[in-house]
C-alpha cells in the first residue's frame, strides 16, 4: 500500500530582497536560501512525514544540482525512483520582497523531458498515485490511466494549470482560483460539485485562511473545514503540504474529511514559516495532528 508520487523536483534558490528590482536594476539580497523545490518533491516529502510509504519518481540531470538534491532528499525518502536524464537539473530563482510577495523564474528541462509511461512497475490495487501539473499533460494523463487500469486510486493536484483539459482522477485537489478556472464558477462548493463528474470523483478545494471544503465521491453535500487562526508570514508551499499530507492520510486509510482536516492543520503550520519545503511541519508535528 504505497503512495506513488510522480512529478518534478528542482533546486529553489531564494533571494530575500527589500523590494523587487525593476527592469535593468540590480538590488542586493538581505538573505539567501537554497533548498529542494518542485511540487512533486514537496508533496512527496510531506506525505512521507505523515508516515505513508512513498515511492517518488522524478527526473534530474547529471550535475552538481542533482547531487545537492539527492543529498537533501535522501534524508526524507528512498531515491530509487529518481532517474537521470541528459538535461540540466531543474531549478528556480525566487525573489521574495519584504511584503512576502514573490516572483519566480523556473527552468524545467528535466520535468519536460520526463516520461515514465514506459516503466515496468505501476501502482496497483491498494496503492495511490499522486500527480501534479508540472509534467507534460500527455504524460500525466497516461500515468493516471495506467494506474487506474492497475486498480490504484488516483489523486491529481493539477497545479500549475496550463489552460488545457485537466485529466480525470479519483480525487482532485485544487485551490479556489484553480477551481473557478476549471469549473467556470466562482462559488467553491458549486465548483466542487461540477468537478466531481456526477459524483464519481472526490474534490477538495483549499480556501487559504478559510481552510478547505471537501466533497466525497457520491456525497450530497460539501464539508467545510476551517483553518486555525495563525499569524501567516509566507503561504508558498502551503498547498503542497496540504496535498502531500492529505494524500499520505488517504494512503493510510484515513477517510477524506479527516484527511482534509489533517491537511488543513499541517498547511496552517506551514504558512507561519518562511520557505516551501523548509516550512513543512516535521514528522513529529504532523503525526501529532493525526493522533
Ligand atoms: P495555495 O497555496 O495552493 O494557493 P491556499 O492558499 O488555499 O492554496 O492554501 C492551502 C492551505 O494552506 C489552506 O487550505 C490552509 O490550510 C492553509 N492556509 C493558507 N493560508 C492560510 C492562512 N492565512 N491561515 C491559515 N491557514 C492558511
Amino acid at each position: 500500500m504505497a503512495l506513488h508520487v510522480v512529478g518534478n523536483v528542482c533546486v529553489d534558490d531564494t533571494f530575500y530582497v527589500e523590494r523587487l528590482p525593476r527592469p535593468g536594476e540590480t538590488v542586493n539580497a538581505v538573505a539567501t536560501a537554497r533548498g529542494v523545490g518542485g511540487k512533486g518533491a514537496n508533496q512527496a516529502v510531506a506525505a512521507s512525514r505523515i508516515g505513508a510509504e512513498v515511492v517518488f519518481r522524478a527526473a534530474l540531470g547529471d550535475d552538481a544540482d542533482a547531487m545537492f538534491l539527492r543529498a537533501a532528499l535522501g534524508a526524507e525518502l528512498p531515491l530509487d525512483g529518481l532517474v537521470m536524464l541528459d538535461t540540466p537539473t531543474d531549478r528556480s530563482t525566487i525573489l521574495v520582497n519584504r511584503e512576502g510577495e514573490n516572483v519566480v523564474v523556473t527552468a524545467a528541462a528535466s520535468a519536460t523531458a520526463f516520461d515514465p509511461t514506459g516503466q515496468l512497475s505501476w501502482p496497483g490495487l491498494g496503492d495511490h498515485l499522486l500527480m501534479q501539473g508540472n509534467l507534460r499533460a500527455d504524460v500525466t494523463r497516461v500515468c493516471l490511466e495506467k494506474a487506474k487500469d492497475g486498480g490504484a486510486i488516483t489523486i491529481l493536484n493539477p497545479s500549475p494549470l496550463d489552460g488545457g483539459p485537466v485529466p480525470e482522477a479519483d480525487v482532485i485537489i485544487v485551490n479556489a482560483g484553480e477551481a473557478e478556472a476549471m469549473a467556470g464558477c466562482a462559488d467553491p462548493a458549486e465548483a466542487a460539485r461540477r468537478l466531481s463528474r456526477g459524483g464519481t470523483a472526490s474534490v477538495v478545494v483549499t480556501l487559504g485562511a478559510d481552510g478547505a471544503i471537501c466533497l466525497d465521491r457520491g456525497a450530497k453535500d460539501v464539508e467545510r473545514i476551517a483553518a486555525p487562526a495563525v499569524a501567516a508570514v509566507d503561504s508558498s508551499g502551503a498547498g503542497d503540504v496540504f496535498a502531500g499530507v492529505l494524500s499520505g492520510c488517504l494512503t493510510r486509510g484515513v477517510p477524506l474529511s479527516i484527511a482534509t482536516t489533517v491537511g488543513v492543520r499541517a498547511a496552517s503550520i506551514a504558512v507561519t514559516r518562511r520557505g516551501t519545503l523548509a516550512a513543512c511541519p516535521s514528522r513529529t508535528e504532523i503525526n501529532a495532528l493525526i493522533t
